[in-house]
């Protein structure tokens, strides 16, 4: 049997760890460590080991229209009547799980074509920019960190145990947790979910030499945070949930879940890049009876989900280990994201989608031209080199 190794970013949290993927007839059979990632070194958290599993089995395997297989020309007539609908009648969700490559074609879609009302994404959350890198954390002296950063981000709270080897503090605010469990001192939070930064905290952050302040843009205490490293004088790690947050949040797109769970109003056309195969809780199911309202649902997925149940077009794309282009993580380093497989007959990548979509207005000849066009028109990526993003230390978007 042979075995080919392909490496790639690891697509769960938005600590960024480099892996292979392991592939044999044409398909994932397992994942290896990748030691020349900078993040992870060869080291991988339990989801990133299951990283295989991201394919996902219940491929969409030809487009839909009310629920039918159909081919792509129809399904793509059906899906150009979101055309008829603007401004806030009209809203453009992508995926934070998708390259940046992806995410950049889709914000052009909804910007220059569709002219959409709302263009987001759907998490939850907060856009915030942090100013430390990963390894630099290691060498902070203390570090408070808010909620269960640890468990939920674990090569990143790998970091803060070489930190405490090397004789640094963890302080910890939020609930009981692992984090909690880890950290020298805590402060937790009183039965009416209040917390209360002690003054001693502040004293130790203050008196520091290289205090680092961390938290994640989801995080119940992410203002808190905030606050507290400005008026301790302390850097922050800011954290992001899913593998491309950071890029897809640099790209222009608004962390849209909340906002959306709470109107009344919900937009009549809605295009939608799922994130499937859901890789936390399935939010679309949350959502379902709110978006059975929308007059024309166009979702382009890869895996059967509750969202693809309710659609009046489903277009398939390809997932997570055939896709080629970047993701940025939470410190903005951009990293490859390679193709280990071929997409499946009849799957289109979400560049190609957007490209039939837009009648060839957004097309490009391969994922270094889109590249280049996103470090024409987003500044955070002006100083990047797609040659760089393919070497294993990826680049930077942007000078700490
Ligand atoms: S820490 Fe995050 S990026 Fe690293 S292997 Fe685990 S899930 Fe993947």
């Amino acid at each position: 049997m042979q075995l080919k190794y392909v490496a790639t970013t690891c697509p769960f949290c938005g600590t960024g760890c480099g892996l292979n993927l392991i592939i044999s007839d044409g398909g994932v059979v397992g994942v290896a460590p990748y030691h020349r990632s900078p993040i992870g070194t060869g080291k991988l958290c339990m989801r990133g080991l299951h990283a295989a599993k991201a394919v996902g089995k219940y491929r969409i395997e030809a487009p839909t229209v009310g629920g039918l297989p159909t081919d792509w020309k129809k399904a793509l007539t059906e899906a150009l009547k979101l055309k008829n609908y603007s401004g806030e009648d009209l809203a453009v969700y992508t995926s934070s799980r998708l390259t940046n490559e992806a995410n950049y074609c889709i914000m052009r879609f909804a910007k220059e074509i569709l002219k959409a009302g709302t263009i987001g994404t759907l998490i939850s959350g907060r856009v915030a920019r942090g100013n430390v890198r990963i390894n630099d954390l290691k060498k902070a002296d203390v570090a408070l960190v808010f909620d269960d950063c640890m468990k939920r981000f674990p090569l990143t709270g790998n970091k803060l145990f070489y930190m405490q080897q090397n004789g640094g503090k963890i302080l910890y605010c939020g609930e009981e947790s692992y984090t909690a469990i880890q950290a020298d001192a805590k402060c937790i939070e009183d039965a009416d979910g209040k917390l209360v930064i002690s003054d001693e905290f502040k004293n130790i952050l203050k008196e520091a030499k290289n205090p680092v302040v961390i938290y994640s843009t989801t995080g119940k205490y992410a203002e808190l945070a905030e606050e507290t490293a400005k008026s301790c004088n302390a850097k922050t790690a800011v954290l992001y949930d899913t593998n491309n947050g950071r890029g897809a949040a640099e790209i222009g797109f608004i962390p849209s879940l909340d906002t959306l769970k709470a109107t009344e109003k919900v937009p009549k056309a809605m295009l939608i890049f799922a994130e499937t195969p859901m890789f936390m809780d399935d939010i679309y199911e949350e959502l379902g009876e709110k978006l059975s309202k929308v007059e024309l649902l166009v979702v382009v997925a890869s895996n059967a989900s509750s969202l693809t149940d309710i659609a009046n077009v489903v277009l398939p794309v390809t997932s997570f280990a055939e896709s080629e282009g970047s993701y940025t993580n939470w410190e903005g380093r951009v990293q490859k994201v390679s193709a280990a497989l071929t997409a499946p007959e009849g799957q289109k990548s979400p560049c190609e989608i957007i490209a039939e979509l837009s009648g060839k207005a957004i097309s490009y000849k391969d994922t270094a031209a889109i590249f280049a066009d996103i470090k024409a028109n987003i500044p955070a990526f002006k100083d990047v080199s797609y040659e760089q993003v393919q070497k294993a230390d990826g680049a930077f978007i942007e000078v700490i």
